[in-house]
């Protein structure tokens, strides 16, 4: 139907024709002259009719935007003059000399041919529309890319694509399943996978030996602003390796894609231990471009007479630290209590701060409501510790170890953005050395990645001081996003059992739940490890989009909902007794947690 893309016309084609198809982006009627800007996926080209051809001009008349057409004319240089340097075909026009109108539209929800501060639900609603703003189009197209060139690197490295299955058991990595009701199986639920991690696993002891796959997973979380209940991972698993070849694999495929794609040359990775990155950082994944960090000051204080800063220093969960501001004593108190605010919604009570004026007064050159209760020396103390310079503010979190990490540790993102500190455009590192587990609220561990990944000592070790166990897992991290995460796997079965028990999991939980893998690990299972990266986040950083959801051709709503098929919906009532499922109250859109399954096998609904 057509011989170019609109985009794609340029000098070369002057005196050619031409058909193009796409949408109209834009009528003018310039006095007996018509211009439509004519719009597909590569671009917009000018089509100009005049009265000579009387049939096609009177069409042009008709058409509004969004219309379909189909024109075809000869491409000429614009008159000088009215060239416009900001388009690829500005240079050019078409001269239509004949036209068919291939659809009508209706009147767009949002115009498209100008920026409109139109509310992201209208978008959502409409997203056919939306894609077709080229800002949109270009992210998906960026995408595709980028897929396409990991598939490649993969499939050169001798990466096997396989897939694997949606209807299967729940894989633990730390959230809540999306449940599928079985019709065969009474009273059985299938869980979407939140993520194909067994099956990798198994794959390796098939002997697939290196596998990839571009997978849908599954996650059903209250859903934060960078979060989405299905994403997609690039996920990858390989045998007979250990840590160093995954990791140095995987960066030179990140650091490829990024050259290729972006003409972009990442920085060295960086590698620092989870302990490390907490400590200075407050972060397990930390944003090395912005350089401020916590530093502990609890012994300094452990013996002051100021509760808030003695209390938690005494504690052995609780932790004391000072956040250096370069130049910060020229914070406003407005703007300080701003920063108060903030961190009050990681958990911190407030925000002690010292000013430094003129060290060279002493105690006398500080400025702070809490020195009257440090005392001098100590306060003095505190600054030489963090490294304070004249016209430098420090700021203090002090509470539970966890809260002051996330408090301080967020400050200072915020901080490093809002005082434009940050060193460098890029900031890629590798966190290692993580705990295997980490302590639950009721006092019971949980695995810090997954169950399945090797810890860096014995069973024996294991058993006897899990608390203090590392893990053989890694992290990619970049600009304080993470960009993905794996580890060495456990590959022997009675380590398996270790972990299991130390999660609380017994040999019957474990035989029920994992009883494949368990029996998989006895058949010959290779020493293997893997990683996943979220390919939603990796887009999203490369293109610099605010929002997961701008990378993602079809995305939910914050709750989980679609906006545009209105799905989660409602079933009808046949469906649900063929499902041996009745809802608990009436209801026109059955949530998960609205849904019992019926072991009567009658359907008796009390809707
Ligand atoms: N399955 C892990 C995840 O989804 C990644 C991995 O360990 O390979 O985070």
């Amino acid at each position: 139907m057509r011989s170019h893309y609109c985009g794609g016309i340029n000098e070369s084609h002057i005196d050619q024709d031409v058909t193009l198809c796409g949408w109209v982006h834009r009528r003018r009627d310039h006095g007996g002259v018509i211009f439509l800007d004519l719009r597909d996926r590569d671009g917009i080209s000018q089509v100009v009719f005049d009265p000579d051809t009387p049939d096609s001009f009177s069409l042009a008349e008709k058409v509004r935007s969004e219309f379909v057409i189909q024109v075809t004319g000869r491409v000429r240089r614009r008159p000088a003059g009215t060239e416009n340097a900001n388009m690829p075909t500005g240079q050019v026009e078409v001269l239509g000399t004949a036209m068919t109108i291939l659809n009508a539209a209706a009147t767009p929800p949002f115009p498209l041919d100008e920026h409109v501060d139109v509310g992201e639900d209208v978008r959502l609603r409409y997203r056919f529309v939306d894609l077709r703003r080229p800002e949109m189009l270009n992210r998906l197209r960026f995408r595709s890319r980028v897929t396409s060139y990991i598939r490649n690197f993969l499939d050169r490295n001798e990466f096997m694509d396989v897939e694997t299955p949606i209807l299967t058991r729940a894989t633990p990595e730390g959230a809540r399943d999306y449940l599928v009701p079985s019709r065969t199986q009474e009273g059985s639920f299938f869980a979407l996978p939140q993520s194909p991690q067994l099956f990798k696993q198994l794959l390796m002891v098939s002997g697939v030996d290196r596998y990839y796959q571009i997978a849908k997973c599954f996650r059903d979380e209250d859903l934060r602003a960078d979060r989405q209940p299905e994403f997609t991972q690039i996920d990858i698993e390989a045998s007979f390796v250990d840590e160093e070849s995954l990791m140095g694999m995987t960066e030179s495929m990140i650091r490829e894609l990024f050259r290729d794609v972006l003409q972009v040359d990442l920085p060295e990775f960086t590698r620092m231990a989870y302990s490390e990155a907490m400590k200075r950082y407050g972060s397990d994944k930390p944003d090395l471009r912005i350089p401020l960090e916590l530093i502990d000051v609890a012994d300094l204080v452990s013996s002051v007479d100021f509760k808030v800063f003695a209390g938690p220093a005494k504690d052995p969960k609780g932790r004391v630290a000072g956040l250096r501001v370069p130049r910060g004593n020229e914070l406003t108190r407005k703007q300080i209590d701003e920063y108060t605010k903030y961190v009050g919604i990681y958990g911190a009570k407030g925000l002690a701060y010292i000013k430094v004026n003129d060290l060279s007064k002493g105690a006398e050159g500080l400025q702070s409501p809490i020195i009257k209760f440090l005392g001098d020396d100590v306060a003095l103390a505190v600054i030489e510790r963090v490294g304070a310079e004249d016209g430098d503010l420090v700021f203090f979190g002090a509470d539970k170890t966890t809260v002051v990490n996330e408090a301080l540790g967020a400050l200072r993102i915020k901080l490093g953005h809002d005082l434009s500190l940050l060193t460098s455009e890029w900031a890629p590192m590798w966190v290692v050395d993580f705990p295997m587990f980490e302590e639950t609220s009721d006092g019971g561990l949980h695995a810090i990645h997954h169950p399945f990944t090797a810890p860096s000592c014995t069973s024996e070790e294991l058993a006897a001081s899990p608390e203090t166990a590392l893990s053989r897992a890694y992290d990619m991290v970049l600009n304080g996003t993470e960009l993905g995460g794996g580890s060495i796997r456990i590959h022997d079965e009675s380590m398996q059992q270790a972990v299991f028990r130390i999660l609380g999991i017994d040999e019957e939980e474990a035989r029920a739940k994992f009883g494949f893998l368990l029996d998989a690990l006895k058949y010959g299972c290779p020493p293997h490890g893997g990683l996943a990266f979220g390919l939603d986040r990796l887009v999203m950083l490369m293109t610099g989009a605010s929002s997961i959801r701008d990378v993602i051709a079809f995305p939910k709503t914050q709750s989980a909902t679609c906006l545009m098929t209105q799905a989660p919906g409602a079933v009808d009532e046949k469906q649900l007794r063929e499902l041996h499922i009745r809802l608990r109250k009436p209801a026109t859109k059955p949530s998960a947690s609205a849904v019992e399954t019926s072991n009567e096998g009658e359907a008796n609904s009390e809707s």
